[in-house]
């Protein structure tokens, strides 16, 4: 048998050279059409009768309240970065009645002006972007973006699918992307043998093409996003280069029929609270007091359904006191604001991870005897605190240093910098639960409150002490308050 093998680059002979061409947007239809006619997974838990406060109508140009004005149809969120200092056009109390007659389309940044000619292409009149449906400053803008972001949740989980903005550090960037469109054309084999003369026709699959792109993209290491991406059933992304479709049936798909080899969290319900604590803990966030707010959504999603089960700062009562066993994989300087309790992870920024175990039960496990927390808004457990204490019954450690050699090992994990430059003669170690290599410990130390059980959760430490039942029995188990 011989084979005569040609390389047919794509079926159209136009050449897409920029992100926003026809063909393109084209493609993005046909993804959505295919998952909305074949795939039932993709659409299960989305409430199509559910809608943001306000939404862009992009047919008629003007904003609408959804209270006054059933929409027709679904909505389309936008996912993008704000940038440093922005300065751009959002919505105010100031102009807010005048939106509802025409919104000044010409003033936007170039992002938004692209994403309502992307929604208009597709054919889906409504278009949520977090800037122009709440209200950003003026009277009433505070208690409008408490109540909006509590709604999060549902903005990005109802929705028809997210455009994900990944190329650019503002919207003023745009979200099309100029590029040689001749590489990104589908690559089609056509192979014809002797002893059928029928031709055949292949599509070429190439993995991780576009990998790189997406892992350094602005729009990846924000934190904010993640909840975003975590609870959109479809995820339409514009790179510099190329658009790539995320559903829960088919992810990774890219313009020339690649998967892309990299899955970023897609789908949070595949993932445990500490898994995805670890992966927004890595990402940025411009402003320290975001750090619970913009994980709230993807918290409220993983609360298990018992009425007890109480959030607090970060972690869910049941989960406590083992879910207090995190440790900071960065050292940054301590914050100068207050964010959260010592002990809960939003205190300390960077990336941290869990030790989840497994854990063997022993009487000398720490026991959570009360939890509390200050919110700032008394309604929405998810949302930021001001203040808060956890009170456990637990074993206590002194911790001392001798000049013999030992054999064994400590392993300490302070949540900040600075924290082992100085004397350690008032830390103390309190056991929460044991495993089977060895005791897992909160560092603590006092508060300058000069209250004698209070303490502040200054790092994380791990170890196997010799003898360990004999050296167990000794410690000293009270009550402590850590704030
Ligand atoms: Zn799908």
């Amino acid at each position: 048998m011989r084979l005569r093998m040609t390389i047919h680059a794509g079926i159209a002979e136009e050449s897409a050279d920029s992100t926003g061409h026809p063909l393109v947007l084209e493609q993005a239809k046909s993804w959505v059409d295919s998952c909305m006619e074949q795939h039932d997974l993709c659409d299960r838990a989305r409430d199509g009768s559910w809608y943001p406060a306000r939404l862009i109508d992009v047919v008629s140009g003007r904003l609408v309240s959804t209270a006054d004005h059933t929409p027709s149809g679904p909505y389309i969120a936008l996912s993008y970065c704000w940038g440093e200092n922005p300065s751009f056009l959002t919505l105010t109390a100031a102009n807010l009645t005048q939106w509802t007659v025409a919104i000044p389309a010409t003033d936007l940044p170039l992002g938004f002006k692209q994403a309502m000619e992307v929604a208009s292409r597709l054919n889906v009149r409504y278009l949520w972007i977090d800037a122009l449906c709440i209200v950003q400053s003026g009277s009433g803008s505070v208690e409008d973006w408490h109540c909006q972001s509590a709604q999060m949740r549902h903005v990005y989980s109802n929705c028809l699918f997210t455009i994900a903005v990944s190329h650019a550090n503002k919207p003023e960037e745009g979200l099309f992307c100029s590029r040689d469109g001749s590489l990104y054309k589908p690559l089609r084999l056509k192979i014809v043998t002797t002893d059928t003369l029928t031709p055949r026709y292949w599509q070429l699959e190439c993995f991780g093409k576009f990998d790189e792109e997406l892992d350094r993209a602005p729009l990846t290491r924000r934190g904010w996003v993640l909840q975003e991406r975590l609870l959109s059933p479809r995820i339409l992304t514009f790179g510099c280069k190329a658009i790539y479709w995320d559903c829960a049936a088919e992810e990774g798909k890219t313009e020339t029929g690649s998967d892309s080899a990299i899955r970023h969290p897609f789908g949070i319900s595949r993932s445990s609270l500490h898994t995805l604590i670890e992966v927004y803990t890595s990402r940025n966030l411009t402003s320290p007091m975001d750090r619970l707010v913009a994980f709230s959504a993807i918290a409220e999603t993983k609360a298990p359904s018992r009425p007890n089960n109480r959030y607090f700062a970060g972690h869910f009562r049941e989960e406590l006191p083992k879910s207090l066993l995190w440790y900071a994989s960065t050292h940054l300087e301590k914050p100068a604001i207050y964010v959260a309790p010592s002990w809960s992870w939003a205190a300390a920024a960077g990336y941290h991870q869990f030790i989840d175990g497994p854990f063997t039960t022993s009487k000398h496990d720490a026991k959570v005897v009360h939890v509390h927390v200050d919110l700032m808004d008394e309604v929405n457990q998810y949302g930021q605190v001001s203040g808060g204490f956890i009170r456990i019954e637990g074993c206590i450690a002194r911790v001392a240093f001798v000049k013999k050699s030992v054999e064994n090992h400590l392993w300490f994990y302070f949540d900040y910098k600075h924290c082992h430059e100085r004397s350690w003669d008032s830390y103390l170690f309190l056991l929460i639960a044991t495993t089977e290599d060895g005791v897992r410990d909160l560092i603590l130390d006092k508060t300058t409150s000069g209250k004698e059980d209070h303490f502040q959760r200054v790092g994380f430490a791990k170890f196997w002490p010799e003898k360990s039942e004999e050296w167990l029995e000794q410690l000293e188990r009270r009550l402590v308050t850590i704030v």
